[in-house]
């Protein structure tokens, strides 16, 4: 299927005012699609799973791709990824990070991460919750993790219609974005939800199947 080119172009006018940076969510979708989204100027492309992130890099290493990583990510598999990644948004653990750290310093680079937090009252949904997100910060605050660059908080809200619950889910999360002063990113928004949350204050939306198809 192509992509959809007038609803990228509508996106990007609609953020033309904005502070707000779209990043294009590739998973499943072939590198076709990819480069051609590219060649009408998107460069910030998002995978969730780590096998086909490292071979869409490997496949795309002439063009100049931010790389994000959007899953969730198991400690194992952070050597595969630390050489190129270039913002890992899904970080849902101190265990997590401190690998991270690790790899990055054995790649002699400093990665970029968010820390996911845990809005939706759905049980399948990863993410830290604020006492978690406190205690990351404590350690990170201490100048232990020298590799890493928390750059701000990313949020997943409920899978509904309920555009109530969503706002909510959504402000809940600036509320704590706002609580530390050192954050400068908040992505929060996808395909269904990303106007409710460029009001409630996202600065980064992750946008799949209104720029690729369903995925179904
Ligand atoms: C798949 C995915 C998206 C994009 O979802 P769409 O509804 O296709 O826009 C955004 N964020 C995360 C974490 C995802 O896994």
């Amino acid at each position: 299927m192509p992509i959809n080119k007038i609803a990228y172009k509508n996106i990007k006018n609609e953020l033309a005012e904005k502070n707000v940076q779209l990043i294009a969510v590739s998973k499943i979708k072939p590198i076709e699609d990819i480069i051609e989204l590219y060649k009408i100027g998107q460069k910030d492309f998002a995978e969730n799973y780590v096998q086909e992130l490292v071979s869409k890099y490997n496949d795309l290493k002439s063009l100049h791709i931010n790389w994000h990583f959007i899953g969730h990510l198991q400690t194992n598999k952070v050597k595969y990824i630390a050489e190129f990644v270039y913002l890992i948004q899904s970080v849902d653990s101190l265990k997590l990070l401190l690998e991270i750290n690790k790899q990055a310093k054995r790649n002699s680079r400093v990665i970029n991460c968010l820390l996911q937090i845990h809005i939706a009252q759905e049980e399948t949904k990863f993410g830290l919750n604020e006492l978690e997100l406190k205690e990351i910060m404590n350690e990170y605050n201490l100048g232990n993790l020298s590799n890493i660059l928390i750059l701000g908080l990313m949020g997943m809200a409920s899978f509904t219609n309920d555009e109530t619950k969503v706002r909510k889910e959504f402000q809940q999360l600036n509320i704590i974005f706002k609580s530390y002063n050192n954050l400068k990113i908040l992505s929060m928004g996808m395909s269904q939800d990303y106007n409710l949350a460029i009001e409630e204050g996202s600065s980064m939306i992750r946008i799949g199947s209104l720029l690729f198809g369903s995925r179904a």
